[in-house]
């Protein structure tokens, strides 16, 4: 049976209700080689995110996917101590993020190197931090992958043959996710297995379809911010819909968090915007509830599960 793998354990669909499948607790954009990156005291990060947890939890948050992956602040000790002080499972990524993020030491890796460690990742654990990777996040540059992100797409799609791990991919253009399709298949995965984070920065609603179609998850992940409405994202979700591809879509925030490169940590944005704010004016909008249950709790569990 499928199930979500999470710093608290692994968890079956009839544990869980809403689950957020793209947020932030601890992240740090400055690149690896930066003074003081991802560095921060434990308990100063519970300090700052465990109420807002716990305004999530109220709202009907059950669980919550990060997408901090290697090279931007991954530090999977922390996430833990998070889930046991607050009771919010979290599901924690293998994988890393696109050039510049890209430590030395993966971009000096081979294929099969990168392979090894995502699989070992996701069956057994994270190392020395005692939790089992739940999903593969990566990246790709705005422009087309370089060298590296095309062998870490393709390390992660073999990852993915041997452990059935969803594969998401930071990726602004949607030409650019068409290569990396072409690339998952080419190693012998699934679109079904990818998800297209982002997805709102395209403009070209056409190739949100495309990618669907293809199989693909599609994910507006900017629900509740300063740059797009929440009209912005009714008409595109009405459209989904029309289209005939509610089964292929992922709602989010992309907020939080703790970030090392701010005093205090900086100021957390609240991950209640969607349940509190947004879910109303879909249902305005006149969505039923099984399309909102589906929306926020079977699709992604249904996403990151495996
Ligand atoms: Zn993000």
């Amino acid at each position: 049976m499928a199930q979500l793998i999470t710093t608290l354990g692994p968890k079956r669909a009839d544990e869980l209700g809403l689950i957020l499948p793209h947020e932030h607790v601890f992240v740090d954009l400055r690149t690896w080689d930066q003074p003081g990156y991802a560095q921060a005291e434990t308990h100063a990060v519970i300090t700052l995110m465990a109420p807002e947890i716990a305004r999530a939890q109220a709202a009907g948050v059950t669980a919550l996917v990060e997408c901090s992956t290697v090279g931007i602040g991954r530090r999977p000790d922390i996430l833990k101590a998070v889930s046991e002080a607050t009771g919010l499972p979290l599901v924690v990524p293998t994988g890393v993020y696109r050039e510049p993020w890209i430590p030395d030491w993966i971009q000096a890796a081979t294929e099969a190197d990168l392979r090894d460690w995502m699989t070992g990742e996701l069956l057994d654990e994270i190392r020395p931090d005692g939790v089992k990777a739940g999903w593969i996040k990566l990246s790709a540059g705005d422009d087309g992958l370089t060298e590296c992100e095309a062998k870490v797409l393709r390390a992660a799609a073999a990852a993915g043959v041997t452990t059935n791990a969803v594969i998401g991919s930071h990726t602004i253009r949607g030409r650019v996710v068409r290569d990396q399709l072409k690339i998952i298949e080419g190693a012998g995965y699934t679109p079904e297995r990818f998800i297209w984070i982002h997805t709102q920065a395209e403009s070209d609603f056409g190739l949100h379809v495309e990618m669907a179609r293809r199989g693909a998850w599609i994910e507006y992940d900017a629900i509740g911010s300063d740059h797009l409405s929440d009209d912005f994202f009714v008409e595109r979700i009405q459209r989904v819909l029309d289209a005939g591809l509610g089964d292929r879509l992922l709602l989010s925030h992309d907020r939080g968090s703790y970030d090392p490169a701010l005093p205090g940590g900086g100021t957390p944005k609240p991950f209640t915007y969607l349940s509190e704010q947004f879910l109303p004016k879909l249902r305005q909008a006149g969505l039923d509830e099984p399309t909102l249950r589906q929306l926020t709790q079977s699709n992604p569990f249904r996403a990151f599960a495996r």
